[in-house]
């Protein structure tokens, strides 16, 4: 080990995994899974090293029965044609033609057997994609803005450093054990695109006149992050040139490995500590680390546009155009993602955008070229013109796989969003988010209208319901939902939604829009 670990002088403050993790690190898991279990089978992974496979990017799936679930890291969203090939054969061939799309925008399988795992890395590793660190206690996914690069709104093209910073912490020792999980945004987006405020350390795009001179960089903010106890990430006063990006963000996440707590899983995350210190306390420690730097400039962040993308926009390139297609929660199928590919590759720039909102952009397509990718079948189900509330429906996997679930998810949210589509005619587009328990995959907090899963006791005996909030947003009047009371059969969250929006529709003051601010 490059470092010596300053937690372990009081062992007797450390939660059970902390053990398990300090007995063997969470990255040993893969190779143990290529030479042992792979060959042995899903009876011989002994119960510590189930829980090690998150650093392989691999999670048991409902009902335990030896499929799993992986996620692969799509760094700030952006794959080519070929990466999204070799994900569709991987889902075809291992996971029952199941894709999913993430809020974190990353690609998830179903259905994955251990035996499957060895040649799926490899399948990963020849397109230099990886489910390495896609879960675990470590650096995860890096968000960003999915149209870095052709973005008529961006500041800073940030591919570069999203890279560099992935690069570094991607499988590096000295970051594999954190007190929990850690995500990053790194976004140069105008529009919030990387929903800065719920990411443990975000950069937004910034300028500050140094030296008489106006400077392009970011802001920095850190300690946001969702679960049962959300937190909205405090800006911290300092300036970052493009250049120093990973020289903070390797201070931030030492910072958190260091002083981040390990007595309580629960309380483990970032946030927690930046809670307790507070934005100044906590630039005084960083400072320690990156010497004396500038202070905060102008912030250029001038709205939200809560990561949707629908339909065919310029992009800043003149003659081309990026076009956003509607994932309907998330899920496609192995042989859309293939049609897809080739869609990037007949019309577009060869590469495939996922986003925040579980959707999907084709990118680099020129004006003359945008009547006939528009007619390709599979744009018939992905479509960039959805109807409003299968537009902005988001939902977390649910209990069809996930082991925390308290609900199914998925297809109520599809069921949920028909019924408001066939029943409700509303001008503006409602967020509605679904998750299945307080873990809040689905990004419960920052919805317009966000449904937690839960039980609801009736003359039939217990049945699925959620819980209701409203008005969550980011940006400058970030704020989460707040709940409304009671709690609502899932059979009625359709007619219930339909009633509730029909009322702001009657009642609404000239001007206000259902968006919290
Ligand atoms: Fe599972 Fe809960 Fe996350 Fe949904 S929010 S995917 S149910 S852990």
């Amino acid at each position: 080990m490059a470092y010596e670990p300053i937690w372990t002088a009081h062992p007797d403050k450390l939660n059970k995994f902390e053990l398990v993790k300090l007995e063997k690190d969470g990255l040993d898991v893969i190779r143990t899974i290529i030479e042992n279990y792979a060959n042995e089978g899903y009876d011989s992974i002994s119960a510590d090293d189930m829980d090690r496979f998150k650093w392989a990017g691999v999670y048991q799936q409902k009902p335990k029965d030896g499929h799993f679930m992986m996620r692969v890291r799509i760094n700030t969203g952006i794959m080519t044609s070929a990466q999204a090939h070799a994900l569709a054969d991987i889902s075809t061939l291992y996971g029952r033609g199941l894709v999913d799309v993430t809020t974190r925008q990353a690609i998830q399988f179903h259905w994955l057997t251990v035996e499957s795992l060895p040649d799926i890395f490899e399948r990963l590793e020849k397109v230099d994609l990886y489910s390495f660190e896609a879960c675990g206690d470590c650096p995860r996914t890096i968000v960003g803005n999915p149209l870095a690069g052709i973005d008529p709104n961006e500041l800073v093209d940030t591919r570069e450093i999203v890279d560099e910073v992935n690069r570094f912490f991607l499988l590096n020792r000295d970051f594999s054990n954190l007190p929990r999980k850690y995500k990053m945004s790194i976004s140069g987006n105008t529009y919030n695109n990387a929903q800065a405020e719920i990411n443990d350390l975000s950069f937004t795009p910034a300028t500050k006149i140094i030296d008489g001179k106006e400077v392009v960089g970011f802001h920095a903010m850190v300690g946001g992050g969702l679960s049962a106890k959300p937190h909205l990430a405090q800006s911290l006063d300092l300036f970052v040139r493009p250049e120093e990006v990973l020289k903070v963000a390797i201070a931030v996440t030492t910072i958190f490995r260091d002083y981040g707590y390990r007595e309580k899983r629960h309380h483990a995350r970032l946030k927690f500590l930046v809670a307790d210190w507070g934005p100044e306390k906590f630039l005084t420690k960083l400072t320690e680390y990156i010497g004396e730097m500038p202070g905060r400039g102008e912030d250029k962040t001038i709205g939200w546009q809560a990561a949707y993308f629908d339909g065919v926009h310029p992009q800043a390139q003149k003659g081309l155009n990026y076009v956003g297609l509607n994932v309907p929660v998330g899920r496609l199928s192995a042989d859309e993602l293939h049609e897809l590919a080739d869609l990037a590759d007949r019309y577009g720039d060869g590469q495939i955008r996922t986003t925040m909102s579980q959707n999907i952009l084709l990118s680099g397509v020129p004006d003359d070229q945008v009547d006939e990718l528009l007619k390709a079948p599979v744009l018939q189900r992905l479509t960039p013109q959805p109807k409003h509330f299968m537009s902005r429906t988001v939902s977390c996997t649910g209990n069809e796989f996930c082991n925390l679930a308290i609900v199914e998810t998925k297809k109520r949210a599809v069921d949920v969003a028909e019924y408001l589509d066939q029943h409700v005619d509303l001008d503006e587009k409602v967020r509605i988010h679904f998750i299945g328990c307080p873990n809040s995959c689905g990004q419960k907090h920052i919805a317009d209208i966000g449904l937690q899963g839960s039980l609801l006791k009736t003359p039939e005996g217990l049945v699925d319901a959620f819980d209701i909030a409203v008005g969550g947003a980011l940006g400058s009047g970030a704020q989460l939902n707040k709940a409304l009371k009671g709690r609502v059969r899932g059979d009625q969250v359709g007619p219930v939604l339909a009633e509730l929006i029909l009322y702001y529709k009657e009642n609404r003051n000239p001007g206000e829009s259902f968006y919290a601010y």
